[in-house]
């Protein structure tokens, strides 16, 4: 009997069937996919007794193979899960203006650490310096690659050598492997807990000051509520306990709103401003939580301290590029200058949209959802999303999602039946990311806002029920 493998074809065979030539992929990626695929065949045929495909075959594997390499391994999602700044689904969304500085930056030179009235090389922090100054109330501002940056530079260039003090209370883990302690350890702080789990007074700092001490840092606790019997310090107390000693009073507000969020609507949550008028003298939050920015780590606070932590060496190593300084110009223009904040940008617009506008769209998706999934049951309920990113961990917005169950007939299947589902809906070109629960798929749709988003939705479910025909 004759080896199989000799029916193969030769690359440039595979390369010119009319299948290849049409297809925009570029030549070098098309010939990497049918190498790898001729090459997987040959494997597969001296292990089997199995006849090889035919050209037509081939050559849609291959382009498959080459279209798949092509793709973006970070495609644009569905965010339907319900939490709106999704750490892992890329947090803010960013606002129109944002967007276009940051197109400009990326295209042109800018003056980026240049001033432009003297020609002479300037700072590229004084690209948001005065408006963070503005909106904040703080002398100087210095930004970094994320809030944990921010924290680590921090700690490292005002508290290393010396002890740090914070409460039993604070001692959070905010989650990859953002712990606290392990922070401070890192940044060459003595960690010095004070108070219990649930309370912590003053005297406990006044008791824990010594020579040692370097600073006294303020947590956020920003992922978690402690409550009933508690009792923390003011941050004006924890100001006049450190200013006494002679140390800077740190804040780490994790998100920090630059707005009045109660204002909007919203839960309220700490705003930058109040700590450094409560005698804060270093503050650091987050540029992509509620303030609905860049990803990047803001700094704020006395002349003098934010002196102190540009000149650390790690500086250097976690400053922002040009494209996230163009962007957070921009978003932090919006907060100075917006008429209508929760409008402008989408992170606010997408925390305070109304239930009844959530409940139209549900209303609207229904029918073509039910359509594509005859053998499931669709229906649309009341639901609560979260802010997500540890911003307001126990608060929640009422909202609609679309729940798709199994029919009473199909019971047994369910749990099966379900998670083919919910991957069928992350298989999509635009994935659909949704949530299980209570034995149903949940698709919480504050997120899926404006008509575009709808279409984009609904025209692509056409390939959900071509999933599900082939699912066995
Ligand atoms: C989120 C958070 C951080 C980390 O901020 P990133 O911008 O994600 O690096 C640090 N501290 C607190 C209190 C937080 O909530």
């Amino acid at each position: 009997m004759c080896d199989p493998r000799r029916y193969l074809p030769a690359v440039d065979v595979l390369l010119s069937h009319q299948m290849m030539v049409r297809s925009q992929v570029s030549h070098r990626l098309k010939r990497r996919a049918v190498r790898e695929l001729l090459a997987g065949e040959r494997e597969r045929l001296s292990r089997a007794d199995s006849v090889p495909f035919d050209h037509d075959q081939l050559a849609t594997q291959a382009l498959a193979r080459a279209r798949s390499m092509a793709a973006s391994r970070a495609p644009s999602v569905f965010n339907l899960t319900g939490t709106v700044i999704h750490t892992n689904l890329g947090r803010a969304p960013l606002a129109e203006s944002a967007i276009e500085a940051m197109t400009r930056a990326a295209s042109h030179s800018l003056a980026l650490e240049y001033d432009i009235d003297s020609g002479r090389r300037g700072d590229r922090d004084q690209v948001v310096e005065s408006l963070l100054c503005e909106l904040t109330g703080a002398e100087a501002a210095t930004v970094v690659n994320n809030n944990a940056a921010a924290v680590v530079l921090t700690l490292s260039a005002l508290g290393a050598g010396r002890e740090a003090v914070i409460s039993r209370g604070e001692l959070i883990e905010i989650g990859g492997s953002f712990r606290l302690p392990d922070i401070m350890h890192t940044s060459g702080c003595y960690l010095r807990e004070v108070g219990t789990t649930n309370r912590t007074h003053t005297r406990d700092f006044e008791q824990a000051m010594n020579d040692a001490t370097g600073l006294i840092f303020k947590a956020h606790t920003s992922n978690y509520a402690v409550e009933g019997f508690t009792a923390s310090v003011p941050e004006n107390e924890l100001a006049r306990v450190a200013h006494a000693r002679g140390v800077p009073f740190i804040v780490d507000l994790g998100s920090g709103a630059l707005t009045d969020m109660a204002a909007l609507g919203l839960p309220d949550e700490a705003q930058p401003r109040q700590s450094i008028d409560a005698g804060a003298d270093v503050v650091t939050f987050s540029g992509d939580k509620l303030l609905g920015g860049p990803q990047c780590g803001l700094i704020v606070g006395s002349r003098e301290y934010i002196d102190r932590i540009r000149r650390h060496p790690l500086k250097r190593a976690l400053r922002v590029d040009k494209l996230i300084m163009s962007a957070l110009e921009a978003t932090l223009q919006l907060y100075r200058d917006s008429d209508e904040i929760a409008r402008d940008i989408p992170t606010l617009a997408l925390l305070t949209r109304g239930e009844a506008d959530i409940a139209a769209t549900a209303e609207r998706l229904l029918p073509a959802v039910a359509e594509c999934l005859p053998h499931m049951q669709v229906s649309i309920a009341a639901c609560r999303s979260q802010l997500g990113s540890g911003a307001l961990p126990v608060d929640r917005l009422s909202s609609r999602a679309l729940v798709i169950a199994s029919t009473a007939q199909e019971r047994r299947l369910g749990e099966r039946s379900l998670r083919q589902l919910e991957a069928a809906f992350r298989q999509l070109p635009r994935p659909v990311i949704g949530r299980l629960h209570d034995g149903a798929l949940w698709l919480d749709l504050r997120c899926l806002q404006g008509e575009l988003e709808e279409s984009a939705f609904t025209e692509q479910l056409c390939h959900l029920s071509l999933n599900q025909e082939n699912t066995p």
